[in-house]
């Protein structure tokens, strides 16, 4: 999509450090981290946000866990534990029109959420 962000991040436009890449989804370090880990697993495909998904294109949210759990496992948090979340929308405090999945860890995270 056009001057999508997240889209430029995926075709390797934007020099930004990949944590992890699939034939489907990558991941990489957020920009403004919120906790000690804090990264974004994105859909190589432009995908607006949770309401635009549909059957051709669920399967990538199965994507978007299987990278989390790998990594997960790999940076060593998957036992103490973290947190998996998409915004969706204004009231949702989405800022990039790209479907994403912050994932948090490496603090002991609020509840609720602001
Ligand atoms: P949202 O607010 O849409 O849920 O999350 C967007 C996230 O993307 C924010 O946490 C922001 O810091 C991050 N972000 C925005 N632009 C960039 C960028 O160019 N590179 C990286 N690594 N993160 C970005
Ligand atoms: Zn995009």
């Amino acid at each position: 999509m056009g001057d999508c962000i997240f889209c430029k991040i995926a075709n390797h436009e934007i020099p930004t450090e990949i944590i992890y890449e699939d034939d489907q989804v990558l991941a990489f370090r957020d920009l403004n981290p919120q906790a000690p880990v804090h990264f974004l697993v994105i859909p190589k495909i432009h995908i607006e946000s949770v309401n635009t998904l549909d059957e051709s294109t669920f399967p990538v949210v199965q994507a978007v866990f299987k990278a989390v759990q790998i990594l997960a496992k790999e940076l060593e948090f998957d036992a103490a534990g973290y947190r998996v979340v998409t915004n969706c929308g204004v009231d949702g405090g989405q800022s990039v029109s790209h479907l994403h999945y912050h994932v948090l860890a490496g603090r002991n995270l609020a509840w609720p959420p602001g």
